[in-house]
């Protein structure tokens, strides 16, 4: 390893589920086979860091705890043979996935979340809230260089998310998307890959601060739910034909917004639930679902295709992410923000400071 790499970092550890997170010097490791060792600048803070946190999910994450999952920073060293993947100095992205065996069904599908192998940074492996991590060379991804660090770490999670979402409504241009939470963390970004892949939107939520935001995406339609007394008719209303949209990205924390999607859907329209909300369970009516033929297609976090194209699309200028830099000293008060829902767009964490 480079002299310049330090015997210690700082890095945010939790100690225990439903513990606090404390900022301190732990050691920096070497790469093993496979490996990379990636000198982080940014991460990004998501929900599921918090949920992981205080173990609210029926999955839980191994203890002691570095959390995040959205992180970007450059190569500084490289373990065995991961110089097939990577060079010292390439920019990359620690998303979600850590780790999948890249040899079962589910690998070889591109469907590399749901390999029963996989590790997640900042649940199964020490994440992204630290200044030096490691993390397997295979899904560690470029980033483009002309995409700003600071700006590419949301997009390594809630950029991918949503992208992959709109990827598994499988719509063609010109068809409608209904956006749930549009003026939110992932929603925003949704709207703008849902632009930039020619849909038209009808973006759900409220207030005039995210209707503005929402509108410079050259959204078709911006439905208040607080507002409207039938959310249900309005989005319909708000469709071209009356019918209802064609597709609906649903990232909300409640079970209200997955069961009213199946109700504004139009005949055969895909419900593409992306939120993980805790305890929550979907309705659906057996004989109106078969009538109208809707379906509810849930889609987890994109593969490694998916993160490169993701980013690359942010490259090209055509989704800007909306977030407010913090320093990783100030995580505590982050997670405090985020329970209380003080939190517009995205934090992306300074790991300097
Ligand atoms: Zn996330
Ligand atoms: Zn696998």
């Amino acid at each position: 390893m480079s002299s310049q790499i330090p015997q210690n970092h700082k890095a945010a550890v939790a100690e225990k589920e439903g513990g606090s997170v404390n900022i301190v010097d732990v050691p920096t490791a070497k790469p093993g086979k496979g490996e990379i060792l990636v000198q982080l600048k940014y991460s990004g803070v998501c929900h599921t860091d918090s949920h992981a946190l205080i173990g609210d999910w029926p999955a839980h994450a191994s203890f002691p705890l570095i959390g995040g999952h959205e992180g970007a920073g450059t190569v500084v060293a490289l373990g065995e043979g991961a110089d097939k993947y990577h060079q010292i100095g390439d920019p990359v992205g620690l998303k979600w996935l850590y780790s999948s065996c890249l040899n079962c069904d589910f690998c070889a599908a591109g469907t590399e979340p749901n390999c029963q192998k996989a590790e997640c940074h900042g649940f199964t492996k020490n994440g992204t809230f630290q200044q030096y991590a490691i993390t397997d060379a295979s899904h560690a991804t470029p980033i483009p260089k002309g995409l700003p660090l600071d700006a590419a770490a949301p997009l390594l999670c809630a950029g991918v998310t949503v992208y992959k979402a709109i990827k598994v409504a499988n719509l063609k241009p010109g068809q409608t998307l209904a956006i749930s939470g549009a003026g939110g963390g992932l929603g925003h970004l949704a709207c703008q890959y849902a632009r930039a892949a020619g849909l038209k939107v009808i973006a759900i939520d409220t207030g005039d601060e995210k209707k503005k935001l929402c509108d410079s995406y050259g959204v078709s339609a911006f439905v208040d739910f607080a507002a409207e007394k039938d959310l249900v008719a309005a989005v319909k209303a708000a469709s071209e034909d009356g019918l209802g949209p064609h597709a609906a990205v649903v990232a909300a924390s409640g079970a209200k917004a997955y069961e009213q999607a199946l109700e504004y859907l139009r005949p055969t329209g895909v419900l593409v639930p992306v939120g993980l909300p805790p305890n929550a369970t979907i309705k659906m009516d057996v004989f109106w679902s078969v009538f109208y033929s809707k379906q509810v297609r849930p889609s987890y976090v994109g593969n490694r295709e998916d993160a490169k194209e993701c980013l690359q699309i942010a490259d090209e200028g055509k989704v800007k992410v909306q977030y407010k830099v913090k320093g990783l000293s100030e995580l505590p008060q982050v997670y405090d923000d985020m329970h209380h829902g003080r939190i517009a767009g995205r934090i992306v964490l300074d790991l300097a400071r």
